[in-house]
């Protein structure tokens, strides 16, 4: 089991972030900020989704003043994101943005990034530090000879260290790359130094699947290495596209799992079932289903015993015919054509006793004397 790194909680709105909540999943709008109609179709259909914080830039005066039009119409946290221009990230706190991105590499001077800071200390907004490899600063790049890893971790130390003595308590920190290993390296440098969470991702990952692929091995590494308080899969393509994306691969690095999980074999020269059906009916039929239970669908007796002892209820394929396990353990054999039935029904069975489980802890946690629980 994968264990996250301890980092300070930070709310961002109604939203916690760090170690103590669940890894958060956030993306960020492709429309015109000044139209507040396209932006906030988007930002809703983000939500529908599963997007738990919404980004949106704000490069004008117009879009700035559409922030509380934005935050009216949304339900998750909303975060302003600001580039070159100081003014926008004041006027998006001074508007009740729930978080403000900054990169203080191109905000212009420290006087500028002191003067943003001082406004989200008033205000009580979160700050987000992003540093890149493109606006690293000049005596960094010197020491380090290039945006090496170690580099840009320092950067992003030394930005954490400027908002904490500016009074910015609520920060949350980015390093973002290109490149999968450099990504990996430079956020594993900071957090081996910082207690402020991680927002992680691989950066203009491009189009999918390459792009899907790209995020999953940068962002993937950096879930199992134990970084990351909240995840952008930056896709060339809809936003809406990328929350499954997150979720899962939350769900494949075991970080945070939502909904039911198919293992599911490649089939071969074996089979005697046509499985490929069998998964796809057992995927549809679940649909939005939110239990996180492993499900074990393999096309022979080959591996599928064993195999199917590591998931919560499996089936491996005979002729014209599967067995059905639970938790390792043979329950019984099935027809082809009830095999999607009886593991849906196996399911229901999962749902209703997890239930009962969780109400039997809440009723002991109830009668437990207060210094017990
Ligand atoms: S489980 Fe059976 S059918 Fe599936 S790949 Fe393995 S040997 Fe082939």
């Amino acid at each position: 089991m994968v264990v996250r790194r301890k980092t300070i909680q930070v709310p961002v709105g109604k939203l916690m972030i760090g170690s103590d909540y669940p890894v958060r999943v956030q993306s960020m709008t492709t429309t015109d900020s000044q139209d507040v109609e396209a932006t906030v179709a988007q930002i809703l259909r983000m939500q529908e989704v599963g997007a738990e914080l919404v980004r949106v830039t704000i490069p004008d005066q117009i879009s700035a003043d559409n922030i509380p039009a934005f935050m009216r119409a949304m339900d998750v946290p909303f975060i302003a994101d600001i580039h070159f221009n100081h003014k926008m990230a004041l006027a998006a706190i001074a508007h009740g943005a729930d978080k403000v991105r900054i990169n203080p590499g191109n905000i212009g001077s420290e006087k500028k990034v002191r003067e943003v800071l001082a406004a989200a200390r008033d205000k009580g907004t979160a700050i987000r530090i992003g540093v890149n490899s493109g606006s690293l600063e000049k005596d960094l790049l010197e020491k380090h000879g290039w945006p090496s890893p170690e580099a840009l971790a320092e950067s992003a130390l030394r930005h954490v260290a400027f908002a904490r003595e500016s009074g910015v308590e609520k920060i949350i920190v980015s390093i973002k790359s290109t490149d999968v290993e450099s990504a990996l390296t430079a956020n594993q440098a900071f957090a081996v130094q910082s207690d402020v969470p991680l927002h992680i991702g691989i950066t203009e990952a491009g189009d999918p699947p390459y792009g899907v692929i790209k995020s999953s091995a940068g962002i993937g590494a950096m879930l199992l290495a134990g970084l990351g308080d909240t995840i952008r899969v930056s896709l060339t393509a809809e936003p809406e596209v990328e929350m499954p994306v997150a979720y899962d691969l939350l769900k494949a690095t075991g970080v945070r799992v939502t909904s039911p999980e198919i293992i599911a074999c490649p089939t071969c020269g074996r089979i005697d079932i046509d499985l490929e059906k069998i998964v796809g009916e057992v995927r549809e039929a679940l649909g939005k289903c939110t239990l996180p239970v492993k499900i074990s669908v393999l096309g022979c007796a080959v591996n599928g015993p064993g195999e199917a002892r590591e998931a919560d209820i499996g089936i491996a394929g005979g002729a014209g015919e599967g067995l059905l396990f639970r938790n390792g353990k043979t329950v019984r054999k099935v027809k082809e054509s009830e095999i999607v039935s009886a593991l849906l029904e196996e399911i229901a069975e999962i749902e209703k006793e997890r239930a009962a489980e969780r109400d039997a802890a809440e009723a002991l946690t109830d009668a437990a004397p207060v210094g017990e629980r």
